[in-house]
């Protein structure tokens, strides 16, 4: 993104991505949980009893830029997500860890996340 630059903690950063303000803390969130790379916390729209985003506090589009940028970051988020949904109790039955690419896929913030979701049965396809 144009606006893209370096935040304090030499990351990239986008002073107008919704997810970079929360990271900031500049925007409110739920965070259940926050390590030195990423950051988890309840989406403001759930769509399960379990509904939390995994980001990385760094400004990465999708998660195919995430991935490419390498260092490990994707593997941390995969394993944020699994810790996210243990703390919750979801893990046993199973959840789901979705990545939208694109806004025909439904991606609407440009800072990727990964949506968990869990605490109840959860059907394949997705619509
Ligand atoms: P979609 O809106 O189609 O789910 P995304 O995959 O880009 O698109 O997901 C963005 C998610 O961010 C949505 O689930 C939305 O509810 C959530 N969201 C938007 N604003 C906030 C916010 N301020 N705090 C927490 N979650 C948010």
């Amino acid at each position: 993104t144009e606006a893209a630059g370096t935040a304090g903690a030499d990351r990239p950063f986008d002073a107008e991505c919704l997810f970079c303000k929360i990271v900031s803390g500049a925007i409110p969130a739920e965070v259940v949980l926050d390590t030195p790379r990423a950051l988890a916390f309840r989406d403001i729209n759930p769509q399960a009893p379990l509904h939390v985003l995994v980001i990385p506090k760094g400004h990465y589009r999708d998660v195919a830029e995430l991935a490419a940028a390498g260092g490990g970051l994707l593997d941390e988020l995969v394993l944020a997500a699994r810790d996210v949904a243990v703390e919750a109790g979801a893990a046993d039955k199973g959840y789901r860890v979705v990545f939208n690419v694109g806004a025909g896929a439904g991606q609407t913030v440009y800072h990727t996340h990964a949506h968990v979701l869990g605490g109840r049965g959860l059907t394949w396809p997705p619509g």
